[in-house]
């Protein structure tokens, strides 16, 4: 009987997030500075076997959920062969994929293709402008375009769209975001900004909660919270007159590190047992120097067993990680 990963806090960790590029198309305020990052070197991230073999490993220890991120997953040459390896691999239950939207146009049917099942889109503003003045790109249409293209494939389901929640810039965008939720079938989610910017601008005044938001949309809107699935991120409420769903991430104000069930997989293979962990693991290395499934597997259970039991955000002595949002995946 195989061990399943389980954590020193008594969780069971079944979910991966795999990073497979630091590189991303836009320069969002709260996550790059406008002139990038230094990126890494081409023969530092890993390839897609390599991708693939360290996915399967995870799979064997017990991971069920993978969900694709980047940087900007859709820049990465050739990602829907990637998709389709790992969409091979026995034991995935849920292949999901989140990205900026910019090449869902061009990509939603290759990625539906190779196995995508669902997607989460990032559109942090309905108005153009104000997304222009946000990511630095001018290119809210062509990413509505991209989530239309997705939702033409019904096997790609459920389709979301996260919105990074900032003070005195999101406020503005709640009554957009709601009549979006109610007339698609797209759930929107608000997300709380987390310390994790490439500026390290992050304040924690600069943080619009949840609550606050929830409060705004039910003075127009009265909602019915749903209930929440385990190990889940975002608490889930329908609009009380049954016209779509909107959600709340707050890893700020209302932690759910309880029952985390999460493991990063960075583009250049480090494995982090937590989004804010301060110290990562390397596979990359161990694995190009020949180690054997059975030492990389010793490698990972480790690092679960000092998984960290949550994130110390807003606490006294709380340090930011060294690698950023884009580097890390979300
Ligand atoms: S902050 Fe860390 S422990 Fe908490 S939910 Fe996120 S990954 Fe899990």
């Amino acid at each position: 009987m195989r061990e399943l990963l389980h954590d020193a806090h008594g969780r069971r960790i079944s979910d991966l997030r795999v990073s497979v590029t630091d590189r991303c198309n836009f320069r969002c305020q709260y996550c790059m500075p406008a002139e990038g990052l230094p990126w890494l070197e081409r023969e530092e991230v890993l390839r897609f076997e390599e991708i693939a073999r360290l996915v399967s490993l995870l799979v064997g220890l017990g991971i069920e959920d993978v969900r694709l991120t980047g940087g900007e997953p859709l820049v990465r040459r050739g990602f829907p062969a990637l998709v389709a390896m790992l969409a091979a691999i026995d034991g995935i239950r849920d292949l999901a994929l989140t990205t900026n939207g910019y090449l869902l146009e061009r990509d939603a049917g290759a990625l539906a293709a190779a196995g995508v099942g669902r997607v989460n889109v990032s559109v942090d503003s309905l108005q153009r402008d104000r997304f222009f003045a946000l990511t630095r790109r001018d290119a809210l249409p062509r990413v509505l375009r991209g989530i239309e293209a997705v939702a033409a494939h019904p096997e790609v389901r459920p389709i979301k769209v996260n919105a990074v929640a900032m003070r005195d810039f999101t406020e503005a965008e709640i009554a957009r975001f709601c009549e979006f939720a109610r007339s698609t079938s797209f759930q929107v989610r608000f997300i709380e900004f987390m310390p994790l910017d490439g500026d390290r601008a992050w304040r924690p005044d600069a943080v619009l909660s949840g609550a606050e938001l929830r409060a705004a949309i039910e003075a127009i809107h009265p909602l019915e919270e749903l209930p929440r699935e385990p190990a889940a991120t975002a608490r889930v409420f329908r609009f009380a007159d049954g016209e779509g769903e909107i959600g709340f991430v707050n890893p700020v104000s209302e932690p759910f590190c309880a029952d985390c069930n999460r493991l990063r997989l960075t583009a250049d293979g480090k494995l982090r047992t937590c989004l804010f962990s301060l110290h990562e693991t390397d596979l990359r290395g161990p694995l190009r120097a020949g180690a054997d499934d059975g030492e990389l597997a010793g490698l990972i259970r480790g690092a679960v067993w000092r998984k960290e039991l949550k994130h110390r955000v807003g606490e006294p002595g709380f340090r930011p990680p060294p690698r950023t949002m884009s580097a890390i995946g979300g």
